[in-house]
């Protein structure tokens, strides 16, 4: 495995009785596109807030490389610090802030770059979007579709390695959805991200991902590359 993957191990997180996520261990290595896949409710939002530093397993360790990100109970290393970036599947988009303003204001809170640099990472990660003509419309000015895209556009505008996709592209078209699904591909490729997709279509996560985690009732039930997992 590469040394910078992400490892889950012997993780846990209950809700009240609810065991969302039940003793879990698995591993994505950086440099892959690797799908969360698996029925609605089976933990895979859960597994992404874990990695994403938005909360804390019960027990258990969640880490990247050599550097342990959270301990039972306890967040370790907070979100922005993480060299990740998610995209929720409700968008969360700022609705009275144009195309532009959301990356703009995305990227002051990742408090790297300066005003001038912000503005044009903005501009550049709309072009690399495809919807760099957007740039002055509010988002209730935009398809589902574009939408979509104006969230993935705040979400890599950081540069992250890891880009956290939790089921964004439900209600698109399948057309629509592989063509933006390619794209997210190329753009991961090109810039050196790692994908991490939610989503409980076998067919999404093949057309962008080269290997699973798959879930059942908080369990791993399968994880590799595709060759082992359908074996
Ligand atoms: P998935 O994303 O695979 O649909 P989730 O990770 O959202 O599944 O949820 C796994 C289980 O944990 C579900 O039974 C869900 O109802 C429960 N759950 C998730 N988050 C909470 C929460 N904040 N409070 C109570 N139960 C929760
Ligand atoms: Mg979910």
């Amino acid at each position: 495995m590469s040394e910078a993957g992400v490892r889950f191990r012997n993780v846990t997180r209950l809700f009240g009785t609810t065991r969302a996520l039940g003793t879990v261990s698995f591993d994505i290595p950086l440099g892959q596109n690797t799908a969360l896949l698996g029925p609605s409710g089976c933990g895979k939002s859960t597994a992404l807030r874990l990695l994403a530093g938005l909360d804390a397993p019960d027990e258990g360790e969640v880490s990247v490389g050599d550097i342990r990100l959270s301990d039972p109970g306890r967040i370790l290393v907070p979100p922005h610090r993480r060299q990740l970036a998610m995209v929720f599947q409700d968008l969360a988009l700022w609705p009275e802030m144009t195309v532009l303003d959301n990356i703009v204001l995305g990227l002051a809170s990742s408090g790297l770059l300066t005003r001038e640099e912000r503005q044009g990472r903005a501009v550049q990660t709309l072009a690399l979007c495809k919807i760099g003509s957007l740039q002055r419309r509010r988002p209730n000015e935009l398809s589902g579709g574009q939408q979509q895209r104006v969230a993935l556009a705040r979400a890599i505008a950081v540069r992250p390695k890891f880009l956290l996709l939790d089921e964004p592209f439900s209600g698109l078209d399948l057309p629509l959805k592989i063509s933006l699904l390619e794209d997210i591909g190329a753009l991961a490729r090109n810039e050196g991200m790692s994908v991490i997709l939610v989503t409980h279509e076998p067919l999404e996560a093949l057309s962008l991902c080269s290997r699973a985690v798959v879930l059942e009732s908080g369990a791993v039930i399968e994880h590799g590359a595709w060759s082992e997992i359908f074996k």
